[in-house]
């Protein structure tokens, strides 16, 4: 959890940021928190706590902001970013990022392009750390990329013109303010709505009043009889909803089994997807799986999770967490390969402090510019 002393930290160092500019921001937490001895790669990082827009609500937790940790990673002056946005029911936290991040020592590689080495190495320190072990991952990415001028959508041989639409998230709250939100997703083709709670049907009523655009629904594991949750996807259908998110508890594997083969929507996992093992068992449980780079320790795990769904015939969305364009441009470069996007996490917050990929008309635009394609805010935001 955030201690007050991080909280401090983290409000100081944000209206640092506002006045002058991210690089500097970086360069003032060096000496508290960066690890910057020796040659090779220079880690620095700081917290960062996203605000959002608006309460979150999902089936069983509700929250006003997103603990973050944002990266940078310099080799001989060039610099890639990364960051780790730790919802707290992944069990992440500021603290637990920062003693993460704090022992690592990067300075023993002095050559970023041993992607394998120095990514190996990284989740080797220690178990778990996901959100963390994806920052670093994120940024040798950005890194990399700028150190060959190529985005990483080419580098992957990926065609840009085959991007998804982006799903907008619409949570779980109150007739009145889902409208609202309904009338904020103006540029976006498809919703995604927040279900399993008592007011399901209610939800999805209320946007039905409102907008006829196709829906997908994620339950978060939020109903736990399969019958029940049978009936719900038939009527589901009905309101033109095209697929369903982790209806059951990730534990209930041969319920989900079940439902999915009876199924007239196509099912998709997501907390039971975390890393590339869990792709070899969702198959047969699962019509596809959401990959997230926050879950999946990065860009070159959620590739591999890629090739692999690929291969079994499994669909695929990049997903994210509530973070800044940053991941999200890093999630996009692998989106052209994916069935569908819900890239919206930067756009569900209030302080993002950079610009990276766009939505143009709800589908997802990547930017020709080298690594994850992240450019300046403005001019005060040196990057
Ligand atoms: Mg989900």
């Amino acid at each position: 959890m955030n201690s007050r002393r991080n909280f401090l930290r983290t409000t100081g160092l944000t209206a640092l940021a506002g006045m002058t500019g991210i690089e500097t921001l970086f360069a003032a937490s060096k000496k508290k928190s960066g690890k910057t001895s020796g040659k090779g790669l220079i880690l620095r990082f700081i917290p960062y706590e996203l605000q959002l827009r608006h309460t979150f609500t999902l089936a069983n937790s509700s929250r006003k902001t997103t603990p973050d940790v944002l990266i940078s990673l310099e080799f001989e002056g060039v610099t890639g970013y990364g960051e780790a946005s730790m919802p707290p029911y992944l069990g992440e936290s500021i603290e637990s990022a920062s003693k993460f991040l704090s022992s690592l020592n990067l300075s023993q590689f002095n050559d970023p392009f041993q992607m394998d080495d120095i990514l190996q190495y990284v989740d080797s320190v220690m178990p778990g750390n996901c959100a963390a072990k994806a920052s670093v991952d994120i940024a040798l990415h950005d890194l990399v990329g700028k150190l060959m001028g190529q985005p990483w959508y080419k580098i992957w041989g990926f065609n840009p013109a085959d991007t998804p639409n982006t799903s907008f998230t619409i949570g779980i709250d109150t007739p009145d303010v889902v409208r609202q939100k309904v009338a904020e997703a103006v540029p976006y083709q498809v919703l995604k709505v927040k279900l399993g709670q008592k007011t399901d049907r209610e939800m999805i009523e209320t946007i039905r009043s409102v907008s006829d655009k196709p829906l997908c629904v994620d339950v978060n594991q939020g109903w736990t009889d399969k019958q029940m949750a049978l009936d719900m996807i038939h009527w589901l259908k009905e309101k033109g909803v095209v697929f369903v998110e982790q209806p059951m508890p990730k534990t209930s594997i041969d319920e989900m089994a079940w439902l999915t083969e009876h199924s007239p929507l196509p099912t998709i996992g997501d907390e039971s997807v975390q890393r590339l093992p869990d792709v070899m068992k969702a198959k047969g449980v699962y019509n596809g799986i959401n990959i997230k780079l926050m879950k999946c320790t990065g860009m070159r795990e959620a590739h591999q999770m890629l090739t692999l769904a690929k291969s079994l015939d499994m669909k695929v969305m990049i997903g994210c967490m509530t973070e800044t364009s940053c991941a999200i441009s890093a999630a996009a470069q692998l989106s052209p390969k994916c069935e569908w996007a819900d890239l919206d996490g930067n756009l569900l917050i209030s302080n993002d402090p950079y610009q990276g990929v766009q939505v143009v008309k709800g589908k997802v635009t990547l930017i020709d510019q080298p690594g994850i394609g992240l450019s300046a805010l403005d001019t005060k935001w040196k990057i």
